[in-house]
């Protein structure tokens, strides 16, 4: 990346210099042109009737020179202009291409990272299953372990479909009547059901809005899923449903360790995680906000972030009524 901005800036400083020393050469030219015409008319003036008509033609020749002048100037001006804009093209082309295969290199590296540690702890919970004789108890417990990890796996897929559907403007949405009620009222209910006594609810009955209720359902589980990653054990997550004015709320609490200023609006850039690959303890692809807020964008929505008291986040999840 670096040679290439050097490379750059060193043929546009060759090109300006080129210019410039065209220009001053053909200046120098014309100013030989002019001279050579001076001196021709000197030679004429002792023929020349009227000293008018040397005064004439004496004026034409310096107005030749300074419409040369300006017809160099002015062709070298359009040139330069011409050459900064499409290099300038080139270059910002090149910058963005080459963000992009970046972008897509780390994604792919964590993709399949993503991909393949669910596959792998799925493997091998059935290797246990099948080799060992195990009690009712503890292969329950694997059995659900399987089922969280081929969630994991699920909504990866959803999130990196969705995404690429998104940003390919291929996204056909379905809008229908929906129940925000219900679908806050499931979402707890699912993660409840998976996660016993780290959920807390409070969703205002009967409010319903036309929207696409897989994508919101989408924000609502990748706020869920943060909620509780970046929660210690044994603090609770609480989702609420409310309206004000003319906007149906759905707040998403924790008590994690909160967000500070700096990263709030990070977070929702494509693949951004706090911390680095030493640091963070959590697994993760630093898709799943930059998706929610292409999704609520996309209905017209919202989602924000904010500092819940004494610590943790409130993700703030904002639907037009
Ligand atoms: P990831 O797959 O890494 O969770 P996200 O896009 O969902 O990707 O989140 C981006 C980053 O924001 C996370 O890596 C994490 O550092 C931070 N983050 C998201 N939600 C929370 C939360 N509830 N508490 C603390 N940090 C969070």
């Amino acid at each position: 990346m670096k040679w290439f901005s050097v490379v750059h800036l060193l043929l546009l400083a060759y090109i300006i210099a080129a210019l410039t020393f065209w220009w001053l050469s053909l200046e120098k030219q014309s100013g030989i042109i002019y001279n050579k015409e001076k001196a021709a008319l000197t030679l004429l003036v002792d023929s020349a009737d009227a000293p008018k008509a040397y005064a004439k033609m004496h004026e034409d020749v310096a107005l030749r020179r300074a419409k040369r002048s300006k017809q160099y100037l002015g062709e070298g001006l359009t040139f330069l202009v011409v050459i900064l804009i499409g290099s300038s093209i080139v270059y910002t082309t090149y910058r963005f291409s080459n963000q992009l295969s970046r972008q897509q290199h780390n994604f792919m590296l964590l993709v399949t990272h993503e991909l393949k540690s669910p596959i792998a702890a799925m493997k091998l919970i059935l290797q246990t299953l099948e080799k060992h004789k195990l009690d009712e108890d503890k292969k329950k417990q694997l059995l659900s372990r399987c089922i969280e990890e081929s969630d994991r796996l699920n909504e990866l897929c959803n999130n990196i479909l969705v995404a690429s559907k998104m940003e390919g403007g291929q996204y056909q949405h379905e809008l229908e009547q929906c129940s925000l009620t219900e679908l806050a009222q499931s979402c707890y209910d699912i993660y409840n059901a998976r996660y016993p006594n780290r959920f807390e609810a409070q969703i205002n009955a009967n409010l319903t809005v036309r929207t696409d209720r897989t994508l919101l359902q989408m924000v609502i589980n990748n706020v869920l899923e943060n909620a509780l990653k970046y929660t210690p054990m044994g603090k609770p997550v609480s989702i609420s449903l409310l309206q004000v004015n003319n906007q149906f709320l759905i707040q998403i609490r924790d008590l994690g360790l909160g967000i500070p200023d700096a990263e709030k609006k990070k977070v929702f850039d494509k693949f951004y995680r706090i911390g680095n690959e030493n640091t963070r303890a959590t697994k993760g692809s630093g898709l799943g906000l930059y998706l929610s807020k292409k999704i609520m964008h996309y209905l017209k929505g919202d989602i924000r972030l904010k500092d819940n008291k004494p610590q943790g986040c409130i993700f703030e999840i904002s639907i037009p009524s």
